[in-house]
């Protein structure tokens, strides 16, 4: 190998690393920019005092949709009743928005089922919170969009939400295929992201889409619930776009 290919490959390889570090930077600070500061990490107390974490996307100045479960509680079908909205979450102490305000929240069923059991399916595991103040114009917010099964089937969607205190944006295409209201997708990441949006965000579109919600995995499969036109007509009932 002659000293100039060397010296070309130490370049190379420099820039490379030079790449690799401002990529890095730049993740670390991507929490706070639209679209990542449009997804909330919520702290969920029930009724049941049952608690658990979850994330949801902003679609609208006062309107966050969820998963379901994070608003009742699947195993005692108790309503939430204290949540926690952070947005632009870095760590366990720093973010770029609490909010502390009053809200409302909606969900599709309370999970009972008819023989008394509670128990949730993602056919049912859909909710939305309306915020009594606008907080969409601080955080931004996604479109949202009832996609028909077959913008549904072989398509390829990201998904954005927290894990701990990581966003994980972009991470993972996911190609759903529809089953009515619910889709499924294979992902190589584990559980953890209940609640997040799935998305897409074609070239030449202004932002990202929303188009479903991550509900569980099970059996290497993930799960997400579909909007539907259902859900974006009682949201705007409710307010959400206002
Ligand atoms: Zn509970």
């Amino acid at each position: 190998m002659s000293h100039r290919v060397t010296r070309t490959l130490a370049a190379l390889i420099i820039v490379l690393c030079l790449a690799n570090s401002v990529s890095a930077l730049a993740d670390n600070t991507r929490y706070r920019e639209y679209p990542e500061r449009a997804v909330a990490r919520m702290y969920v107390k029930y009724n049941c005092r049952c608690e658990r974490v979850g994330n949801g996307t902003m679609v609208g100045r006062r309107g966050l949709i969820t998963a379901g479960h994070l608003l009742v509680c699947p195993y005692h079908g108790q309503w939430a009743n204290t949540i926690q909205f952070k947005f632009g979450v870095k760590n366990s102490k720093n973010c770029i928005y609490t909010y502390t305000g009053s809200y409302h929240i909606y969900v599709y069923d309370t999970f009972k089922q008819s023989n008394g059991t509670v128990k949730y399916s993602a056919e049912n595991n859909i909710g939305y919170v309306i915020f009594d103040k606008n907080v969409g114009d601080t955080t931004g917010w996604y479109g949202i969009y009832a996609p028909s099964a077959y913008d549904l089937t072989g398509e390829w969607y990201h998904w954005m939400g927290y894990k701990n205190w990581e966003m994980w944006a972009d991470y993972g295409f996911l190609n759903a295929s529809d089953n009515s209201n619910v889709f499924s997708f294979n992902s190589y990441q584990d559980a953890y992201f209940q609640g997040s949006g799935i998305y897409n965000w074609d070239e030449g579109c202004e932002g990202p889409t929303l188009v479903g919600v991550y509900i569980s995995d099970e059996n290497g499969k993930c799960y997400g619930r579909k909007v539907t036109q259902n859900v974006i007509d009682d949201m705007r009932k409710h307010g959400a776009f206002n």
